[in-house]
């Protein structure tokens, strides 16, 4: 029926202005239609708003806000202009894996991830060597921004993943210091399972006129 059809046309990926290889690399990946999530928080996200993500574990909110970063960045200046924070390390492994997947082929993005449990040398020498995005978790950003390790001025976009995950293990006071570091006119994404007063009130004091997206289903 023509309402169904033109229901399941506006959830392609294709009806957003998407850089071609993004496009290219979610046929490869087989995302053939948006999530219910990505489909809601897109247009917001690609049109430069702060996005506050409310959905289920499974509603694919990765691709939601990996897509916007990407399209976003600008390759050609190598600096970090993108900081993703997550609760744990394997989620931000996860996170990192999905946007070096929605990257593939854009020439030389480099992604960095910077979490505690992994020795430090080895993250300083790839420090050294710049990227564009950084995916980590609150501590160990923390640590590297207290030994001027890392330069967050030339930030335009944040993204918090499972924020309310990094309120309930104590990660507030890190966040509000990471965000110090960040330029004001940026970009703030946030994504969260649920929306309690704590995560209000982050949101009022480091969101500008968030678009809010809630979604119940996870498809
Ligand atoms: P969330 O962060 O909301 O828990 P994820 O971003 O981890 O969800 O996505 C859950 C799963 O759905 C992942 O395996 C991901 O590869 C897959 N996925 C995400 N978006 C799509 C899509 N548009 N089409 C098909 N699979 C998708
Ligand atoms: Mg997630």
């Amino acid at each position: 029926m023509s309402q169904s059809s033109s229901q399941i046309a506006s959830q392609a990926f294709s009806t957003l202005n998407l850089k071609p290889e993004l496009l290219e690399n979610l046929t490869t990946m087989c995302y053939e239609s948006m999530t219910q999530i990505q489909a809601e928080s897109l247009p917001p996200i690609l049109a430069g708003d702060d996005v506050i993500g409310q959905g289920k574990t499974g509603s694919g909110k990765t691709a939601a806000f990996g897509l916007g970063l990407l399209n976003k960045l600008e390759v050609k200046r190598f600096r970090i202009q993108t900081l993703v924070l997550c609760p744990t390390r394997e989620l931000a492994d996860q996170v990192a894996k999905e946007i070096r997947t929605l990257a593939r082929g854009i020439h030389n993005i480099k992604v960095l991830t910077l979490c505690g449990g992994v020795p430090m040398g080895p993250q300083i020498g790839s420090l050294e060597h710049g990227a564009h995005i950084i995916v980590g978790t609150p501590g160990r950003i923390i640590d590297h921004l207290d030994r001027n390790r890392l330069d967050l001025s030339h930030v335009n976009m944040l993204v918090l993943d499972e924020a309310d995950r990094m309120l309930e293990m104590g990660f507030q006071e890190h966040l509000d210091a990471i965000i110090e570091q960040t330029p004001h006119e940026r970009q703030t994404l946030l994504f969260s399972a649920t929306f309690p007063e704590q995560i209000k009130s982050i949101a009022e004091r480091i969101m500008y006129k968030p678009v809010m997206v809630k979604v119940e289903s996870t498809h």
